[in-house]
């Protein structure tokens, strides 16, 4: 078990777009156990972004409760209606707002056996997954929020 650092705030990593995964490797299956530990290691967070630990490759790591999901280049194909719903980051302690989000999603991604897979996700693991593939592009929730939540 490893932990990384969470990038916060202004970390220029967080702003910067993560490269696709070539090859699926010893090396990105162990970066994708050490991201699933720092997650768990928080009590808080349902999903973590490779650029989160300061990795600029396409990774990601998501527990909605619904068991471990770990995504190599995932990809959203599709999205369904809308929900606005109350988001907050591992990168902002403390930060809430309220964010416009597709209700349903469909995403593409590669699996640690180098497989390629879709997910369909509703609800909060909807949520998570733009959440989540928006931080590979450098895009962090609090530029989305509509308005702010007072803790
Ligand atoms: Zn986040």
């Amino acid at each position: 078990m490893a932990l990384r650092e969470i990038r916060t705030f202004d970390d220029p990593v967080l702003r910067k777009k993560c490269r696709t995964v070539d090859g699926v490797d010893d090396r990105i299956r162990t970066i994708l156990s050490d991201m699933a530990d720092t997650m768990y290691s928080t009590a808080s967070g349902g999903g973590l972004a490779a650029n989160q630990v300061g990795i600029l490759r396409r990774l990601v790591v998501i527990d909605v409760g619904e068991g471990l999901l770990k995504l190599i280049n995932p990809e959203i194909v599709s999205t369904e209606g809308v929900q606005i719903v109350n988001e907050g980051c591992l990168s902002f302690p403390n930060i809430w707002g309220k964010v416009n989000r597709p209700k349903k999603v469909t995403v593409k991604y590669i699996n640690e056996n180098g497989e390629t897979n879709c997910i369909d996700g509703e609800g909060l693991l909807a949520q998570c997954l733009c959440h989540e593939i928006d931080h590979l592009d450098g895009i962090v929730f609090v530029n989305k929020v509509i308005e702010f939540i007072k803790a």
